[in-house]
C-alpha cells in the first residue's frame, strides 16, 4: 500500500518556474511504502521517512491481546488477508491442542476462517517456517510453550513480520503465559475488548461458567462469557484447590 502526499502551496507555485516547480514541488512527493501488508495507522511509531529498502528487510512482532470473544482471531485474519492481497508469502499456525472448529483453519467466533497448520510446539513451528515466508501468523498463543518468545524473536530477526494473537489472562484473571513475555518483546500491541454479556460495557475478562479442575479447558460459546471488571467474578467457578491456594 502507498500513501502519497503532494507538497503544494499557491505561493510556491507563483515563485517557481514551471520546470523547477515540477522538480522541486510536484516531484517532491513523499511515497511511503508500507511493508508486509501493514496499515498506515500501524506505522505511526515507525516514522515515515526511512529508506524503503532498509524498511523491507526488517522484521517485527505484533501482538493482538484480549479476552475471549474480543475479536483477536478476526483481527489476525484481517491482517493476514491484507498481507496476502499485498502478495506476501504468508504462513499461519495454531497449537495442536485447539482443533475446536477445524484441524487446518483458524476460525473466529463469527465464522471468519483462514487456513493454518497445527503444531505441537514453538520449536516445531519454527521448523515449519519456509525460508521464503514473509509473514507468520500465530493464533491462540497462550497455548504455546515459553519457547514461543524466542521463536518470535528469531523470525523477526530473519526479517519476518510476526503477528501473534492470544488470550492475555486466564479464567482466573491471571496473566496467561507466554503472553506477558510476548507483549514485552512486541514492537506493536493491539488490545481488543469484547462486550460484557451482563452489562454491555467493554469486557476484559473471560468468565468460566462450568466446573473444571483444569487451567486449560479449551472451549467457547457455552463454556466462557465475556465480562467487564465489575461483572467478572474471580475464582467463582475455579476449583476449590485453586481458591485455597490463592487465599493462603
Ligand atoms: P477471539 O479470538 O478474541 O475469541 P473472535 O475473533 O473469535 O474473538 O470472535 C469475535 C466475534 O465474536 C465478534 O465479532 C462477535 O461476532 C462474536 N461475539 C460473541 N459474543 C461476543 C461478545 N460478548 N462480545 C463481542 N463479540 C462477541
Ligand atoms: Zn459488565
Amino acid at each position: 500500500m502507498r500513501l502519497v502526499f503532494f507538497c503544494f502551496t499557491p505561493k510556491d507555485y507563483q515563485h517557481c518556474c514551471p520546470r523547477s516547480y515540477l522538480r522541486n514541488k510536484v516531484m517532491s512527493i513523499h511515497i511511503i511504502q508500507h511493508p508486509k501488508g501493514t496499515e498506515p495507522e500501524e506505522l505511526t511509531a515507525q516514522g515515515t521517512d526511512e529508506h524503503l529498502s532498509q524498511r523491507a528487510s526488517i522484521g517485527w512482532v505484533e501482538v493482538i491481546a484480549g479476552s475471549m470473544f474480543s475479536g483477536k482471531s478476526e483481527e489476525l485474519i484481517r491482517r493476514l488477508r491484507r498481507a496476502k492481497i499485498a502478495r506476501l508469502k504468508v504462513q499461519v499456525f495454531k497449537p495442536e491442542i485447539d482443533v475446536r472448529y477445524s484441524a487446518n483453519h483458524i476460525v473466529s467466533h463469527s465464522e471468519m476462517r483462514h487456513e493454518s497448520g497445527a503444531v505441537k510446539s514453538a520449536r516445531e513451528l519454527l521448523a515449519e517456517v519456509l525460508s521464503a515466508t514473509e509473514v507468520v501468523g500465530i493464533d491462540e498463543a497462550q497455548f504455546f510453550d515459553a519457547e514461543l518468545v524466542e521463536v518470535a524473536n528469531e523470525l523477526a530477526r530473519r526479517g519476518v513480520r510476526v503477528i501473534i494473537a492470544g488470550l492475555d489472562q486466564d479464567y482466573t484473571g491471571r496473566p496467561f503465559e507466554p503472553m506477558p513475555q510476548l507483549l514485552a518483546i512486541a514492537e506493536y500491541i493491539t488490545k481488543t475488548h469484547a462486550i460484557c454479556v451482563r452489562c454491555g460495557q467493554p469486557a476484559n475478562y473471560s468468565q468460566r461458567i462450568f466446573e473444571s479442575e483444569e487451567l486449560v479447558a479449551v472451549g467457547a460459546g457455552n463454556m466462557y462469557e465475556a465480562r467487564c471488571r465489575r461483572c467478572f467474578v474471580p475464582h467463582a467457578d475455579a476449583p476449590t484447590s485453586y481458591i485455597t491456594e490463592a487465599e493462603d
